[in-house]
């Protein structure tokens, strides 16, 4: 395939039941978050375009044609859609960071994220085993297939377009189901991209409709749906809280990627450069706007005050600015009314007794002043009860605290309803394993942060999810096991005595 502008991969209709055409809802924009220019307008799904989705993916998974096909062939359309969005990776970055803002650097690699997301399934799926081992003498044996679930809705956040729709749309498919995927308002023109490949791809029709709008409209009728089997969300906490009650009323399956408030933690025999850069990357980058982010640092006392001057030294270093650039590290937040939720939380933490140690503002560069942008920001001298402690900003501001021993500082860290990560940097592998046992968190990093092996399960403990994505649990996660007995014995069945 020839190479494609980003302008080429904007889609004016959406994949419906297996046919492009307008959206029955209301006019939508995807808007820059950096000068708030317009990328594109497009119809909203409605609720007639949900139910023709629906329906269409509840007849294409069970047809013949997706039902009766041999994983290693669902792998092939994983294996062709990896190749074509590695062809089209610079369009497909630049139409992220238009949408989102994040800087190319981050968007190029959820691209490259998705197609190993796409590999990755493709081949768990196709070396997958169900079958047991017969047994010598018995009466029966048994083996348990996976089977999938049926119609799943994908509902996705604007922070990952790509990766995390690929998170979801690979192993559902791969897995044998149909997805009706709702992409976040801010930013459905990656997912629309995405299913334009797939079926350049040869995704038989209506497995994958895309239905851009509102959540609490089309969102909601998806996952309320009577076909829909299993509700896969990424999202804020309270969200994924309402879905999970739309999953019980159902009786149905969720995987649920939610909030975080995740702890760094600097004992005092950590590479305080490493450390430094570590933690500044698990803040500061996508502009904290990220679940995982490193929002809580606890530095023990002995080298709290080093620590911070050199970290406020690296912070201050970064570049903030338009996210088209290279070398840019800060893009702006999503959008405005977002930038001022984040300034809310500065200005509650300094009313709670909070110290502003550098950032707190949009930067004053006026070739910024259109965009969404502000400042790596850190708050020292916090309660740990302060709001700004205990709920998730996502932007880029770190509350730092200082702790004195190993208790105080796991009871502390832990204190939060959140568990979806967190970080430790020592030099002593024993000593950070320890401590990473006794760490509520469903992902820790030791040494490194925001590092991801597709390999490796992912999600949250306590309100940060449930379920995992990713790994051999991810394509679990889209089917069902069905148990088989086969009966060995020719004599007639006998009563227990
Ligand atoms: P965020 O704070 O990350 O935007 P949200 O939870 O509000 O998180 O949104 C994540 C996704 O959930 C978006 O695609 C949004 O449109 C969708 N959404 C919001 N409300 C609902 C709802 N009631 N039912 C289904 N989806 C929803």
């Amino acid at each position: 395939m020839s190479r494609s502008t980003m302008r080429s991969l904007i889609e004016q209709h959406i994949p419906i039941g297996g046919q492009w055409r307008q959206g029955g809802g209301a006019l939508m924009r995807s808007v820059f978050p950096a000068d708030q220019s317009i990328n594109a307008e497009l119809h909203a799904a409605d609720l007639d375009d949900v139910e023709q989705a629906v329906a269409v993916a509840d007849r294409s998974w069970r047809a013949p044609a997706w039902r009766d096909l041999p994983a290693h062939h669902r792998a092939r359309v994983l294996y062709r859609v990896a190749d074509l969005i590695d062809a089209q990776r610079e369009p497909l970055a630049r139409l992220q960071t238009r949408d989102n803002g994040k800087p190319l650097g981050e968007t190029r690699a959820l691209v490259d994220s998705a197609a190993a997301t796409a590999r990755y399934f493709g081949a768990v799926c196709e070396t997958l085993d169900g079958v047991l081992p017969i047994p010598r003498s018995a009466e029966f044996m048994t083996f348990s297939s996976h089977e999938p679930i049926g119609v799943i809705a994908a509902i996705t956040p604007w922070n990952s377009p790509i990766a995390s729709e690929m998170q979801k749309i690979a192993p559902a498919l791969a897995a044998g189901n149909a997805v009706v995927l709702k992409p976040a308002e801010a930013t459905p023109l990656a997912a629309l991209a995405l299913a334009r490949l797939f079926e350049q791809a040869g995704l038989p029709p209506g497995l994958l409709s895309v239905l851009p709008g509102r959540g609490s409209l089309i969102g909601e009728a998806i996952a309320r749906h009577p076909l829909v089997r299993k509700i896969s969300f990424t999202g804020g906490t309270r969200t994924g809280r309402h879905l999970a009650h739309v999953a019980a009323d159902k009786l149905i399956p969720t995987s649920l990627e939610l909030g975080g408030k995740s702890p760094t933690i600097v004992l005092d025999d950590a590479d305080i450069e490493l450390a430094v850069q570590g933690v500044v990357y698990g803040i500061y980058s996508s502009a904290g706007q990220a679940c995982i982010a490193g929002s809580r640092l606890f530095v023990q006392r002995a080298c709290y005050d080093h620590f911070i001057q050199r970290l406020q030294q690296v912070a201050c270093a970064l570049r903030i600015g338009h996210p088209e650039q290279e070398g840019i590290h800060l893009g702006p937040l999503i959008n405005h009314a977002h930038r001022d939720s984040v300034a809310t939380y500065v200005a509650s933490a300094l009313a709670e007794g909070g110290q502003l140690r550098f950032g707190g503002a949009a930067p004053a560069d006026a070739a910024l002043a259109a965009g969404s942008y502000y400042q790596p920001t850190l708050i020292e001298g916090l309660s740990p009860q302060a709001r700004a402690c205990r709920e998730e900003i996502f932007g880029p501001v770190l509350i730092a605290l200082p702790f004195d021993d190993e208790e105080a500082l796991v009871a502390q860290a832990n204190d939060s309803v959140y568990g979806l990560a967190a970080g430790i940097w020592s030099r002593d592998y024993r000593r950070a394993l320890r401590l990473a046992a006794r760490l509520e968190a469903g992902t820790v990093w030791i040494n490194t942060y925001k590092k991801f092996s597709i390999s490796t399960p992912f999600g949250g403990f306590k309100e940060s999810g449930l379920g995992r994505e990713k790994g051999r649990e991810g394509l679990l996660a889209y089917m069902q096991q069905k148990s088989i007995y086969l009966g060995l014995d020719a004599t007639p069945m006998g009563w227990s005595q």
